[in-house]
């Protein structure tokens, strides 16, 4: 082997691990991809409606995930809102997976919060910009520690988020349009998903304005549970 085969690393690349419930090793994080107008009642709330055709995909930089419980509130926004989801993480990829095939990408699951800059996002969306900045920054997409259901694909599971105590988001994931075999078969079909890769699965209605101060506490039923302070 000639020596222009051992190539390293300029310096060490970034791998970032998230908990994982009752273990000892880590999830490691590569992309963050995100659905968006997944529960009918959200999207009408957002003064829209689903797209009935083909549910459409935005990304978090990966930095975006966090398990820390402090978070501070970025200094760009004056209206940084909750969206409670359901966060799909994969131990396998691959491309134009099969709805019936999808469930063998299933590490796990995690309660996570898609947090958004609603003015910028409304800003963009006004000036036909993108939406990147509204969605993708630091801290912008807490999650609970990550429970193992390797293969198994969840359907009735309560999710919720309360603000200081008070409830403003509650539903059932059976409520989501596109459900979760189809979103990973999807979005296969657009790029190649990886082990590592997590999906934020959509918002039911409910979703508001958060403030230094605030304690968030969200969960999903036989998922985990989150607590957040704003700061
Ligand atoms: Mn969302």
């Amino acid at each position: 082997m000639g020596a222009e085969n051992k190539l390293s690393f300029e310096f060490n690349p970034i791998v970032r691990g998230m908990k994982i419930a009752d273990s000892n090793t880590l999830f490691p994080i590569h992309r963050v991809f995100c659905v968006g107008k997944n529960y009918a009642e959200h999207a009408k709330e957002m003064g829209s409606e689903v797209e009935k055709k083909e549910p459409f995909f935005f990304s978090k930089v990966p930095e975006s995930v966090t398990q820390v419980d402090k978070i501070l509130i970025p200094e760009d926004t004056a209206n940084l809102h909750h969206e409670v989801e359901l966060v799909v993480c994969l131990k396998k990829g691959g491309m134009n997976i099969d709805v019936d095939a999808a469930h063998q990408c299933i590490f796990g699951y995690a309660v996570g919060v898609d947090l958004t800059k609603r003015d910028i996002q409304k800003n963009s969306k006004d000036k036909g910009h993108p939406w990147e900045s509204a969605k993708s920054f630091d801290q912008s997409g807490p999650i609970s520690e990550i429970r193992k259901y390797e293969e198994v694909v969840l359907k009735n599971n309560n999710i919720s988020l309360s603000i200081n105590g008070e409830e403003k988001q509650s539903a059932s994931i059976n409520m989501m349009v596109w459900g979760i075999e189809e979103l990973i078969s999807i979005l296969s079909q657009k790029v190649i998903l990886k082990p590592g890769d997590i999906l934020f699965t959509g918002t039911p209605a409910g979703v508001g304005n958060i403030k230094k101060g605030d304690i968030l506490e969200a969960s999903i039923d036989e998922v985990g549970a989150l607590k957040l302070n704003f700061e």
